[in-house]
């Protein structure tokens, strides 16, 4: 596999991240380490932002945190004056810890409990995307013993399905999220909500998959939610005013990734919208995104120490580093590939063919299956590119290994962001025996 772009690297030869010696990161804070590039972050933010702009169309940018959620990467988002979906109380509560303001705060997730709603009623959160009917219920009955009102956004399946280079239209969608737009679920909650006065219906939500390289699939969802928005305005005069199209816009793992610029999902998604309202008397809704993947995802590098090297002959070399599928389970849970170099070799010629392996006790703990580097030896350092998102947010004390530390690095300077674990966190919440023996 050859390399995705054209590293930065120094007079050491070594990889620069952010203009900083990726080996003296290794050293300092040692390994694994997530590295995370604020500079890129920025610009992918600030791409989807001016690109609404430019459109004239009012928008919010919601980080999709479940890729990547710590109190300074919501920090960092703050600054670039994004929204924030979170998923549970402890995205929640990370987030109010960050001091995230309130109002951009969207709330999501399928099977929220009581003590989440509340939380979120309590804060005064900006939005909640319900999810179903039995959320709906409890959302009332919250509403109405706390006298709070509540902005909702209904989420639905559209029946569309986008994967990385495809899409398909399904008449039901079998799917655990929202209400089904096409047999009567989504009209039925919008009958339920439409006219409360404590639960705020400001319109619809839909996420149609992930790491998705073509616009077709989101053009046609959004073409599925805007009707039906301009027909609740035709049949009960109710002006929907957001319309959520959901995240899962693709980045470059691979050479083999094809994704496409920012701003050219969100453009096609906007001209649709337009269109469509352009033949009506419907007025023109905010529309919102939720970027993950594409905000954090190539902007956070992996960084390894290799360890033991095992020769199968005749069949592969495998490599072995101090992490694995407990810091990114991603090849083994979905046979992500990633592309890697090691860090401290970069004018080396790459001519050995190896297999990275993970060092927990499962023979499918395997980082990436097939590369070439240079000949590794133990205590080399290895990068493995485009680790930020589900990556460090998947991570888990699998085989009591601990998390690894998490570094910003931005133009030069650098920051601790999340501290490694130590073996004393790894234990901190276990309690001794009790129970005599018997
Ligand atoms: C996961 C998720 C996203 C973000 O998806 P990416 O592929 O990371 O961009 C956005 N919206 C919802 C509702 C999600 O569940």
């Amino acid at each position: 596999m050859v390399m995705v772009a054209k590293q930065a690297v120094n007079e050491k030869g070594h990889l620069l991240i952010g203009g900083i010696d990726s080996v003296e990161l290794a050293k300092t804070y040692g390994t694994p380490l997530f590295v995370y590039d604020l500079s890129l972050i920025r610009e992918r933010a600030r791409g989807f932002i001016n690109t609404f702009k430019e459109l004239n169309v009012q928008a919010q940018v919601a980080y999709a945190s479940k890729a990547f959620s710590s109190v300074a990467m919501y920090q960092v988002m703050k600054q670039e004056n994004l929204s924030l979906d979170v998923v549970s109380a402890g995205e929640l509560y990370t987030a109010i810890k960050a001091g995230y303001p309130v109002d951009r705060i969207h709330f999501h997730g399928n099977n929220k409990s009581k003590e989440e709603l509340l939380l979120a009623i309590e804060h005064n959160i900006g939005c909640i995307v319900v999810d179903n009917f039995y959320e709906i219920e409890l959302l009332k009955n919250l509403a109405a013993e706390h006298d709070k009102q509540v902005n909702i956004l209904l989420r639905v399946t559209p029946g569309v399905e986008a994967h990385t280079h495809d899409y398909i239209t399904t008449g039901q969608q079998d799917s655990k999220f929202g209400f089904d737009l096409l047999n009567g679920q989504a009209d039925r909650a919008f009958q339920d909500v439409y006219k409360d006065k404590r639960i705020h219906l400001l319109g619809l939500h839909c996420h149609i998959g992930s790491q998705i390289f073509e616009t077709i699939g989101f053009k046609v969802a959004a073409e599925k939610l805007i009707k039906k928005m301009i027909a609740w305005h035709n049949d009960f005069n109710f002006q929907c005013t957001v319309l959520n199209l959901g995240g899962g816009f693709g980045i470059k793992y691979t050479e083999e990734d094809t994704p496409l610029e920012p701003s050219v999902y969100v453009k096609e998604m906007v001209i649709v919208v337009k269109d469509l309202v352009a033949e009506t008397n419907f007025a023109m809704p905010e529309i919102w995104i939720e970027p993950g993947r594409s905000l954090v995802g190539d902007a956070g590098t992996s960084l390894y120490t290799i360890g033991s090297e095992k020769e199968v002959p005749d069949v592969r070399k495998y490599l072995a580093v101090d992490g694995g599928m407990s810091d990114n389970i991603r090849p083994a849970l979905y046979g992500a590939l990633y592309d890697a170099v090691i860090a401290n070799k970069m004018n080396k010629e790459s001519k050995e063919e190896y297999t990275i392996a993970g060092k927990c006790c499962e023979s499918g703990d395997k980082l990436i299956e097939h590369i070439t580097l240079p000949k590794a030896d133990p205590g080399d350092i290895l990068a493995m590119f485009c680790t930020g998102a589900y990556g460090y947010s998947m991570a888990s004390n699998y085989n009591r290994l601990a998390r690894p530390a998490v570094v910003f690095v931005e133009k030069g300077n650098q920051q601790l962001a999340i501290r490694r674990e130590t073996l004393e966190d790894l234990v901190h919440l276990d309690l001794p025996l009790t129970l005599e023996k018997e």
